[in-house]
């Protein structure tokens, strides 16, 4: 049998190992920070009509610009953040993945350097060494915190092409300042004139939504804002992530995507759940309660949970986070190893699902 070292893969991809979080069949999955609840009933049967409609004209290819969609994300946004952004500020892919992607493919590259601030989404990383570009990170301050003095070391020290700004930060939870996004961008700009992404994905889930960088996006041309449906829409199953940015940033990203990559499905299904947009956002009040809820209990229980802005709470405090996690695991709970030593990461689920973790957790810990 043929092996992958038989193979002439590129150089640089020799050793590399897949990425992926463990995909287990366990009764509560807190792993990847998905919304754990369903999707409502009308919405679905709504989605389900226009997957209907669309299949009749499958035949065809689907609308390459993706018009409708981009309309309803531009729509989407302005309703929630008073931006005014229309069709030609809004790219989209299959999941923010394929943005961030999309944004490394085209901005970044061989003889370029992309940015980041340790610990973070460790997709930047991967993203980076696919489209052959240099990836390096910076530390923050205590607690996972980023101050606009540690940003703007991180920069000049670096001199990047590119900089990842995470906000809230996975697998942190901790929000950037709209101060230090702005600062971020007038010290990219004064170094290389690069590119400065802000990541969104769990933007909904802030105590206060409305501080998004969106709102920073007018006379910035080279700020680009990163969201997602797979979060607060719980959407993850329809790959959908989408992108707010000056038109000029849109027509870069157009130059590496592959024509017609968004599916007439994907399309159909995204521009029916943006239609009901309140509805399946219903569930985020609940997911923030629980998620306080978290950071309460763990406190009372004498560990060490970071500030979250997200749907998922990173905590510290464990005298060994592998064997909690086995621990959790033997109880039919699936939590986050990133890999910091005492530390583990739980996503917020149903009221249900967290007073599960809470109860495995203390009897895990003795509490
Ligand atoms: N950005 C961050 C910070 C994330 O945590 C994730 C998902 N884990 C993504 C982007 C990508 O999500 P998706 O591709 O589902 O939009």
């Amino acid at each position: 049998m043929t092996s992958l070292d038989d193979l002439p893969i590129r150089p640089d991809l020799i050793g590399l190992k897949p990425y992926g979080a463990p995909q287990l069949e366990v009764a509560v999955s807190l792993n990847v920070n998905e919304n754990t609840h369903q999707i409502p009933e009308a919405v679905a049967v709504d989605i389900i009509a226009r997957l209907a409609e669309s299949l009749l004209n499958i035949n065809r290819y689907p609308d390459r610009e993706f018009l409708g969609l981009r309309q309803a994300l531009a729509d989407y946004l302005n309703d929630n953040l008073e931006s005014a952004l229309s069709v030609d500020n809004i790219w989209a892919a299959n999941g923010s993945n394929e943005v961030l992607q999309h944004i490394f493919q085209a901005f970044g590259g061989p003889g370029r350097k992309a940015l980041g601030f340790r610990p973070t989404y460790s997709m930047y990383a991967l993203i980076a060494q696919g489209s052959q570009t240099d990836y390096v990170t910076a530390p923050r301050d205590e607690r996972y915190e980023l101050s606009v003095q540690a940003m703007q070391a991180g920069i000049h020290e670096n001199k990047p092409n590119l900089v990842m700004l995470c906000s809230p930060n996975n697998p942190t939870g901790t929000p950037v300042s709209l101060e230090v996004v702005a600062a971020a961008y007038d010290a990219l700009q004064e170094t290389t004139g690069g590119i400065l992404v802000v990541d969104e994905a769990y933007g909904e889930f802030a105590h206060d939504q409305s501080q998004s960088a969106v709102t920073l996006l007018a006379g910035r041309p080279k700020l680009l804002v990163s969201r997602t449906m797979s979060k607060a829409f719980a959407f993850a199953g329809a790959r959908v992530g989408y992108l707010a940015a000056d038109p000029a940033v849109v027509d870069a990203l157009r130059l590496v995507r592959l024509p017609y990559h968004l599916s007439a499905f994907t399309q159909a299904a995204a521009e029916g759940a943006l239609a009901h947009s309140a509805e399946m956002l219903r569930t985020v009040d609940d997911i923030r309660v629980q998620r306080d809820r978290i950071v309460t209990e763990l406190t009372a229980m004498g560990l060490d949970p970071y500030r979250s802005d997200a749907n998922f709470v990173l905590f510290a405090g464990l005298q060994d986070s592998a064997k909690v996690w086995q621990q959790l695991l033997d109880r039919g709970v699936l939590v986050r190893d990133v890999g910091i030593a005492g530390t583990l990461r739980v996503s917020a689920g149903t009221e249900t699902e967290t007073t599960a973790f809470l109860s495995a957790l203390r009897e895990v810990i003795g509490k």
